[in-house]
């Protein structure tokens, strides 16, 4: 058993192996949850029951997670004088999937974000966000239902490596006198510099990811946004090389939209995922005005940002967007809003962001029929209009509802 510095693993349960790239999952995986700053400890809290409820209903006593409580944010702070101790980074990793709550960014002394160095140091190489539509959640689109996209971003290259350096610095004269010298490409003396580079390896690896859950889950394509029309050694070869990869790794699976047109009259073959790709200014205009044409989407870092919320806002705003950091090693699963230090222990907030972060987690696990109750059990409780005050002030005549009191009517309505 690993060792820890000052954390006791519980004996009750065991560790998610991995065979040939699979996970084998024991019937009580030992599962590290990091609750997380501000809302994180309701949240969390109500996650938790809904989760356990839905394993139970769904499995009686042959599944249980054994949650395993990891400190990062404040609470770690305060318990070791440290935001990210050496621990949390070793039980994620260890123990393969965990579930975390939102966290404070420290503000000065040069932090980054706790978030950001979690991906980055475990290496969790995909943000993957699905977005869809619950019935009943006010949206601004006139169709919201059409919205069913599955967005891996990019983690870890792009501008958000966050290779930088600030104006008036040596490093940044630096790199502007050797442009300037070496590479005969002026840059104003008076810049910032930032980096941005993309890279065969990052690339593969996240389009292979989503190419792999295309097939797995029967979805139709695969989109590939960039922006290389302008950026082509970086945005233009994320593209090049996702092509590459569907192709040289897929090439029974996946067909060319392209192929589609030049060969089969527009109509993409049987059980064949479609490899496509669009420009990130298109696409922001494509996902409203054609928003079930997209499926899957594999896009660099800034690209996936921007788009992820977009979408999240078209079907209802990012207080329902559930995401997951999947790397080769370790998978995390976080609520995609932030502490909302103001409702802390209010019992008030929307907790259906880490509910569905878990519910991620379940299918990544392969408890497919807990995770389709938890999912049913929220899509009951916000059509009868028991909704938390984000949702109710937006809905006529719903319920405002605690956020334990919301858990507890989602778990009601799996029987119902
Ligand atoms: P925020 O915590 O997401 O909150 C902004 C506003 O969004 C809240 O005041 C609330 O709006 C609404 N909101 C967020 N979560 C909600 C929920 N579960 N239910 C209902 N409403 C919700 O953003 P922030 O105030 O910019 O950031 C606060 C801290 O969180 C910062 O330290 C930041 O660094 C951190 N953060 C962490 C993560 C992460 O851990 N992944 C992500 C983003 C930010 P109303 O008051 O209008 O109802």
């Amino acid at each position: 058993m690993i060792e820890f510095d000052n954390l006791t693993p519980p004996a009750n349960g065991e560790r998610i192996e991995k065979e040939n790239g699979r996970l084998v999952v024991p019937n009580y995986p030992i599962t590290p949850v990091i609750e997380g700053d501000g809302i994180g400890r309701d949240i969390m809290k109500a996650t938790r029951r809904v989760i356990d409820a839905a394993v139970e209903t769904s499995y009686g006593s042959d599944r249980r997670f054994v949650w395993f409580d990891v400190f990062a944010g404040e609470i770690a702070n305060e318990k070791y004088g440290e935001w990210l101790p050496a621990d949390t980074f070793k039980a994620i990793d260890y123990f393969r999937v965990a579930l975390k709550g939102p966290l404070t960014t420290p503000v000065g002394g040069g932090f980054r974000s706790l978030n950001v160095t979690l991906r980055q140091k475990l290496d969790l190489y995909a943000c993957v966000r699905p977005v869809r539509y619950f019935q009943g959640v006010p949206a601004p689109v006139t169709h919201p239902e059409k919205m069913d996209v599955v967005i891996f971003r990019e983690n870890t290259e792009d501008v958000y490596a966050g290779i930088e350096w600030a104006q008036g610095t040596s490093e940044a004269g630096n790199v502007i006198e050797f442009l300037r010298t070496q590479m005969d490409t002026e840059v104003r003396a008076d810049s910032g510099i930032g980096i941005k580079p993309i890279s065969i390896f990052g690339t593969k690896r996240l389009v292979r990811m989503a190419i792999q859950y295309a097939i797995q889950h029967n979805r139709r394509s695969v989109t590939l946004v960039h922006k290389g029309n302008i950026m082509k050694f970086t945005e233009g070869a994320f593209r090049d090389w996702g092509y590459e990869v569907a192709s040289e790794e897929f090439p029974h699976e996946t067909i060319t939209e392209d192929e589609v047109y030049s060969q089969h009259n527009g109509q993409a073959p049987e059980g064949k995922v479609v490899i496509k790709d669009r420009i990130a200014d298109s696409m922001l205009q494509q996902i409203l005005t054609r928003t079930d044409e997209y499926d899957v989407i594999a896009t660099p870092n800034l690209n996936g940002d921007y788009l992820s919320d977009a979408c999240a806002a078209q079907v209802g705003g990012i207080g329902m967007a559930p995401g997951g950091n999947i790397g080769a090693e370790a998978a995390l699963f976080e609520a995609t809003h932030g502490t909302a230090p103001k409702y802390t222990d209010k019992d008030v907030v929307n907790p259906s962001s880490l509910i569905l972060s878990a519910v991620m987690m379940l299918e990544h696990i392969g408890w497919q029929e807990a995770a389709n109750l938890a999912i049913q059990g929220i899509e009951k409780t916000i059509i009868q209009k028991r909704v938390t005050y984000d949702l109710a002030r937006l809905m006529d005549s719903a319920t405002s509802i605690r956020t334990s009191a919301f858990a507890s009517a989602i778990i009601e309505n799996f029987s119902n």
